[in-house]
């Protein structure tokens, strides 16, 4: 494509972005307004269905058997773009991640890229991924075939601050339980053996390692049952902990440290332990240089601002199972602000900064970003196929 025609393609992108703003706005609050966390995303997954639907989307709804996922596809180009859209929303907190914008400005993508599918060789898909916060919704898509053939993955993640390149952390999820004896604890305490007290020797032990951890490591979880009565000592105890590390493998050394201190919980109080994962652990972010190059120039053009990297830094301590979408295609998954600061994502003045006028900013521009970068990359694998002889772009 000359830059001319380029230029023209993205004009248009932008024009429909904005006819549709009112749809994807309205679609953005009805998603905040009725958080659903992960894998009862019910409503979320068929308001997006039928969006995509009505603008002309081929859609499989309970896609490749999980009742919350979709695939609405159009055109047939040997390109195959996937715009994801994720919309779990987290558990006491609602729409905390934005998720909702998530969404809506996937659903904003697909409507700009509809009219240009053909004359950009794409086939055009747009992926309701269900359980991103907790479940790892992508792990098992792509454990069931999906995401295989993209040439390129892409969403925008809403933050505080705009982000371009990602790295998000490697994660993993577990479910701590211990088990112990019960006993009257005024009669007979010794009798029992005290499941709570595992628990505290592990986190003892837990707030020690990290004083010998790599800085950019974590380690954090919560006790969320501790026993049933305060006369009676506790026989059943549990807990939900994650681990993060820069890479799976760093990730899986972490986790024999800090599994042995959960081990020292059940040793020191006689307690059994069992650790069980919670889903797949969640890979390190890898990169495509390419298309974050253009979606880097597109956001400048629009006149977003990218954070300094002090700031910057801080998004990229978290993690997404589009980590492992990103080590089977190229992905990007920048980060896009709604002016949230000081509060971030995972805090309920974020779930309030999702919806508002610099929510609704953030949500079109994602839009047009998606497609503008949509748009760069399909001219350059035209051009790239054209001197190589091998089609007409
Ligand atoms: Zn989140
Ligand atoms: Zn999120």
């Amino acid at each position: 494509m000359s830059d001319l025609r380029i230029e023209d393609a993205k004009r248009r992108a932008d024009e429909r972005v904005s006819e549709a703003a009112p749809s994807l706005i309205a679609l953005s609050e009805r998603l905040h307004a009725n958080p659903e966390t992960a894998w009862q995303e019910h409503q979320a997954a068929a308001w997006v269905a039928t969006a995509l639907e009505d603008a002309g989307f081929a859609v499989q709804r309970a896609y490749l058997g999980f009742a919350t996922a979709i695939l609405a596809e159009y055109g047939t180009g040997p390109l195959k773009i996937g715009i994801m859209a994720e919309y779990d929303a987290l558990p006491g907190l609602g729409h905390a991640c934005g998720h909702n914008l998530i969404a809506a400005s996937a659903v904003g993508a697909g409507l700009a890229l509809l009219p240009l599918a053909e004359e950009l060789g794409v086939t055009v898909r747009v992926y309701g991924t269900p359980a991103e916060e907790g479940g790892g919704g992508k792990i098992e898509l792509i454990e069931a075939g999906a995401f295989a053939d993209l040439d390129l993955a892409i969403m925008v993640h809403p933050a505080p601050v705009d982000v371009a390149e990602a790295r998000p952390f490697a994660v993993s999820h577990s479910h701590i339980t211990y088990e112990g004896v019960s006993a009257h604890a005024a009669a007979y305490p010794d009798e029992g053996v005290n499941a709570n007290d595992a628990f505290l020797i592990a986190q003892l032990a837990l707030g020690l390692l990290r004083q010998q951890l790599p800085a950019d490591t974590r380690v954090h979880g919560i006790q969320t049952v501790g026993g049933f009565a305060p006369n009676a000592i506790p026989e059943h105890t549990e807990g939900r902990w994650y681990v993060r590390a820069n890479t799976l493998e760093e990730l899986h050394r972490l986790e024999e440290r800090v599994n042995r201190c959960f081990e020292a919980g059940a040793l020191a109080s006689g307690s059994t332990l069992r650790i069980e994962p919670e889903s797949k652990p969640y890979a390190e972010f890898r990169t495509d240089e390419q298309a974050l190059a253009a979606y880097t120039a597109n956001a400048i053009a629009r006149g977003r601002v990218f954070a300094d990297p002090s700031t910057a830094g801080r998004m990229n301590r978290a993690s997404t199972d589009m980590g492992n979408v990103s080590q089977l295609v190229p992905a990007i998954h920048p980060y896009i602000g709604v002016d949230s600061l000081p509060f971030a994502n995972h805090q309920k003045e974020f779930a309030a900064a999702c919806v508002g006028p610099a929510a609704e900013r953030a949500l079109v521009d994602a839009s047009v970003l998606i497609a503008w970068t949509v748009i760069d990359v399909a001219s350059a694998a035209a051009s790239a196929s054209r001197s190589d002889g091998l089609g007409e772009g």
